[in-house]
């Protein structure tokens, strides 16, 4: 097997032109046998890294998958693109267990999926003796790690698979970073020098939008008018917020619905699958939302409150855009929800070590949404990256911050922490600065204090955001045993006394910040056609989805149907060219999408619009109803001459037709047999004079269009 049947492969099954980065090398290392440790963000595309060997070599793969929703999906998905696949976990019957273990003893199955509690059960292994097996694949191989967050103890017995099969390569993929678990899989598995490859984590295709947390529902409302139909998650901290947030934006008159792990498990999946069949389009989840959600076409990510952590913030959005198209990353923060998690760590049974760990990780977190740095820059050097660009799609880099002298008002800050004897927290100190009425404030006589309304020049939230620097830069810093009191550092000190100087980023307005976004532009002719067909496709690809009973992204992904929307494709070799189509998907979902696209296309030529494509369409539409050449050259207009051409083209492009009603076999090959003497496109004149004007020019149009359908 080389790669030559790899790229074939890829086309047939997955229609798609070429590999993305590392697959190639990957699928190599499994050509040659080699073990692999495989390291790939959400929707890098893995699947297809063992998907494709698994076809082009002899015998089966074996999957090892936890999450039995994703087997389901993923042997449906294998299904639907003409690979025969199984799945053999706790949720199916005996009977249907001694059917797939039929069909994998007569060598039908090309993939297995497995959970791992059933493969290194007793009773597995003698079938597993007697399959001829050509891989191994280790999915979300990091469950192997008890550092990890998903830790799953039987994980850690599939040690037994190199033993038992040291010659069968073994792949483990995953899309956890960290180098403890990294070196984990390797030593529990057993892996002998494994080719390691680690893809880069960037995900550009999803902008990063980082905003403070007031009126964060009213954002939400703005956001979602946005983005109508599609489809997104909302990921809050707690149940209730949850449902409350699902209440609120029904009553809203959007169609929300809420997910965490204490809805009974019916209605979980029901949410789950009217999520994944885009019949309720926005999920208002705790985080216990996603895993085993292998939905491409989720085109939003909001988290509602801040996550603990960025593995756990970038695993979460990992689960927009996975079919590559643009998805959207919002996330709020506010400084409560930091106090909120804290009092969570304090009060949780672990250790001081790992409470230390976590409240580290928490800090990291809040920096990242604190900080005026490009996003993408911030979290892939979280993860070992380095990104020494700006990366144009996060809200930093479109709208980059000014610095500005900020010595006197960290000085008025500074001043008013030491006046108050450093016994008040983040929202007390901007109250006093900006010379607030609140209680609190006269109580304790700080309205007496020379501070007392010296900021009133900047908003709460500028305050929020400066202060939020002057932490970053070490001016001052939060007393967690004493109740997130501000205390001002040496380094503070210094800019208090000394007049250090100190740069900070200027606040932006909020009506200029909207400003400098790029106006909506007009959109071409072009585009709207376009966004109408994809449409169009959309709902044909549900209803053939509810016909079939499967979700509508088995049938084509969003990217697939954007493509073809762009390509409107009006025979089967027109389709094929589309990415996401292969040979199975066409047999089956062909004729159903080509008459859809064919039908948008009369009905735009019909009003009256140039649309490319369909005057070759409209002759073909009255040869087909039986008119003459003659006709139909009357009717539209048109020469003769044109008329064939056009016919010529549909033949050329796939449609069935007898040509040698206008070239016999034998003048077909002779005029073939002179077309490499000429280069496309081919200069019909030319080869006419080339042969004395033997052939006329229908012939030569129909030996040029058989040669290029031949290709
Ligand atoms: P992962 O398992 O890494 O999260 P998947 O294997 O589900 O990612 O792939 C994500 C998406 O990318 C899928 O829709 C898949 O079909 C698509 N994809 C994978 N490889 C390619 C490729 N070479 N060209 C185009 N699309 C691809
Ligand atoms: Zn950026």
């Amino acid at each position: 097997m080389n790669l030559t049947h790899a790229q074939a492969a890829l086309k047939k099954y997955f229609g798609y032109e070429s590999f993305r980065p590392l697959q190639a090398e990957i699928i190599q290392a499994v050509f040659d046998k080699r073990d692999a440790l495989v390291l790939m963000p959400t929707g890098g595309g893995k699947s297809i890294c063992f998907q494709v060997p698994a076809v082009t070599m002899e015998g089966v793969a074996v999957v090892v998958s936890p999450l039995i929703a994703l087997m389901k999906d993923q042997v449906e998905g294998l299904s639907a693109n003409g690979i025969p696949a199984a799945f053999i976990n706790s949720s199916i019957t005996g009977e249907q267990i001694r059917n797939v273990e039929n069909a994998l003893l007569a060598g039908y199955v090309k993939l297995l999926y497995v959970s791992p509690e059933k493969l290194v059960s007793q009773g597995f292994q003698p079938l597993l003796k007697r399959l001829k097996i050509n891989l191994f694949a280790i999915d979300e191989a990091h469950c192997i790690s008890s550092w990890g967050h998903d830790f799953r103890p039987e994980y850690t017995q599939l040690r037994f698979l190199k033993e038992q099969f040291p010659e069968v390569p073994l792949i483990a993929l995953t899309a956890t970073a960290d180098k403890l678990t990294r070196k984990d899989i390797v030593e529990q598995l057993q892996l002998r020098n494994p080719a390691t490859f680690i893809a880069s984590f960037d995900r550009p295709n999803i902008s990063l939008q980082v905003r403070p947390g007031q009126k964060r529902f009213e954002q939400i409302v703005e956001f979602l008018k946005k983005h109508p139909k599609q489809s997104g998650i909302i990921y809050c901290l707690s149940r209730k917020g949850c449902e409350g947030l699902a209440d609120k934006l029904n009553a809203k008159g959007f169609k929300a619905a809420y997910y965490h792990a204490e809805v009974p498990a019916t209605l979980r999946s029901k949410v789950q699958e009217d999520f994944i069949n885009d019949r309720t389009p926005v999920i208002c989840a705790t985080i216990a939302f996603g895993m085993g959600i292998d939905k491409s076409n989720v085109r939003f990510v909001i988290h509602y409150n801040l996550p603990r952590n960025l593995e756990g913030y970038y695993q979460e959005i990992g689960r927009g855009g996975r079919d590559g198209l643009p998805a959207e990353a919002l996330l709020f923060f506010s400084y409560a929800d930091v106090t909120s998690y804290r009092e969570m760590f304090e009060q949780s049974e672990a250790s001081d070590e790992q409470k230390e760990l976590k409240i580290a990780k928490l800090n990291r977190m809040y920096q990242f949404a604190e900080a005026p740095v490009c996003r993408r820059k911030t979290v892939l050097y979280y993860f070992g990256e380095t990104y020494d660009r700006s990366c144009g799609n996060c809200d930093v880099c479109q709208n980059p911050p000014q610095q500005f002298d900020g010595t006197v008002a960290a000085q008025k800050a500074l001043s008013a922490i030491i006046r108050t004897q450093e016994k008040v927290g983040m929202s007390l100190l901007i109250d006093i600065l900006r010379g607030s009425q609140r209680r609190e404030v006269f109580e304790n006589k700080w309205h007496e204090i020379k501070t007392y309304g010296a900021g009133k020049e900047y908003t709460y939230e500028d305050w929020l955001f400066l202060i939020s620097q002057m932490l970053h830069v070490g001016l001052v810093e939060i007393a967690y045993d004493d109740h997130s009191h501000l205390k001002v550092t040496e380094e503070g000190r210094k800019t208090l006394y000394e007049g250090k100087k100190i740069k900070l980023a200027l606040p932006q307005p909020k009506a200029k910040a909207e400003e400098r976004h790029p106006r909506m532009q007009e959109k071409s002719k072009t585009q709207l056609f376009k966004e109408e067909l994809f449409d169009r496709l959309t709902m044909l690809r549900r209803t053939v989805a509810q016909q079939q009973g499967v979700p509508p992204y088995l049938i084509f992904s969003d990217a697939t149907l954007l493509d073809m929307a762009d390509k409107r494709p009006l025979t089967d070799a027109d389709l094929m060219a589309v990415s996401g189509v292969g040979e199975r998907k066409l047999q089956l979902y062909g004729d159903a999408f080509i008459e859809e696209i064919r039908k948008f296309v009369r009905e735009k030529a019909g009003e009256g619009a140039r649309v490319t494509g369909s005057t070759q369409l409209v002759t073909w539409d009255l040869f087909k109803k039986g008119h003459l050449i003659e006709e139909i050259a009357e009717i539209r207009g048109v020469s003769t001459l044109t008329v064939v051409s056009h016919i010529a083209t549909m033949y050329e492009r796939g449609e069935m037709l007898d040509i040698a009603e206008w070239v016999s076999p034998e003048e077909c090959d002779i005029i073939q047999g002179a077309l490499p003497l000429f280069e496309e496109p081919y200069p019909m004149k030319a080869i006419y004079e080339h042969f004395d004007e033997r052939y006329n020019y229908d012939k030569i149009r129909f030996a040029i269009a058989d040669a290029r359908r031949r290709k």
